[in-house]
């Protein structure tokens, strides 16, 4: 963690990734707008979009949290992303902010939006399952705004949109802070009941192992001040 906070390399790739991801999206979003759906087709894609973003960002997510080679070039990026597990992390800012700094922490979002752009220009698939891909490409960011709202937001609509169940609720995130290997989705939570079942075949869960690092590094803070 401290390679990431001293080496300006790290917080500045961050920042690089980020602009990248969100000039590939308003890019995708520009090249979409010229291909022709149906607002019924617009809609099934949304609502694929919508089912497959919740799953891919938890699956990430997941593998993310069990990952322990800090000592790697990447170890530092690794770092600092086990620290979404503390709270403190998400102080208030303006929405469009979060959005941004968060798109920076995705950087397997690069390579999958640089696909969609390759599909979109060939025209490789019909014009459903690219409006499909435009969808995860951007909601795979809007899910980054909506765990941080969960963390954060008093507002009423907010409250509403989570008790309806199309952004990500507290009652249910609150588990993945609370408990281990569990709730890893963040969108709106709803493939939980499938990430559950593979986190628990095939990892071991974080409280004992990745978290252990903030703890030691938060320890080790504290004795550096004294
Ligand atoms: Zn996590
Ligand atoms: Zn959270």
């Amino acid at each position: 963690m401290e390679r990431y906070r001293s080496n300006r390399i790290y917080t500045s790739f961050s920042s690089l990734i980020a602009t990248l991801n969100v000039s590939l999206q308003m890019v995708l979003v520009y090249f979409i707008w010229a291909v022709p759906l149906t607002i019924t087709g617009h809609l099934v894609a949304f609502i694929l979009a919508f089912m497959l973003t919740d799953f891919i960002n938890g699956l990430v997510h997941m593998i993310m949290d069990h990952k322990e080679d800090y000592d790697s070039f990447y170890g530092p990026l690794v770092a600092n992303f086990h620290l979404h597990h503390q709270t403190p992390k998400y102080t208030k800012r303006p929405i469009p902010l979060v959005y941004y700094n968060e798109t920076g922490a995705k950087i397997w979002l690069l390579p999958f939006l640089l696909l969609i752009l390759f599909f979109l220009t060939s025209n490789s698939f019909n014009p459903l399952v690219l409006h499909t891909l435009v969808y995860i490409g951007v909601l795979s960011s809007v899910a980054e705004v909506s765990h941080y709202l969960c963390h954060t937001s008093k507002s009423k609509t907010f409250h509403l949109l989570s008790r309806m169940g199309l952004l990500l609720s507290w009652k249910h995130h609150a588990h993945h802070h609370a408990s281990d290997n569990t709730n890893y989705a963040f969108l709106n939570g709803m493939s939980d009941p499938l990430i559950n079942l593979i986190a628990r075949t095939f990892f071991t869960g974080y409280k004992t192992t990745t978290d252990q690092h903030f703890v030691n590094y938060a320890s080790g803070s504290r004795a550096n001040q004294r």
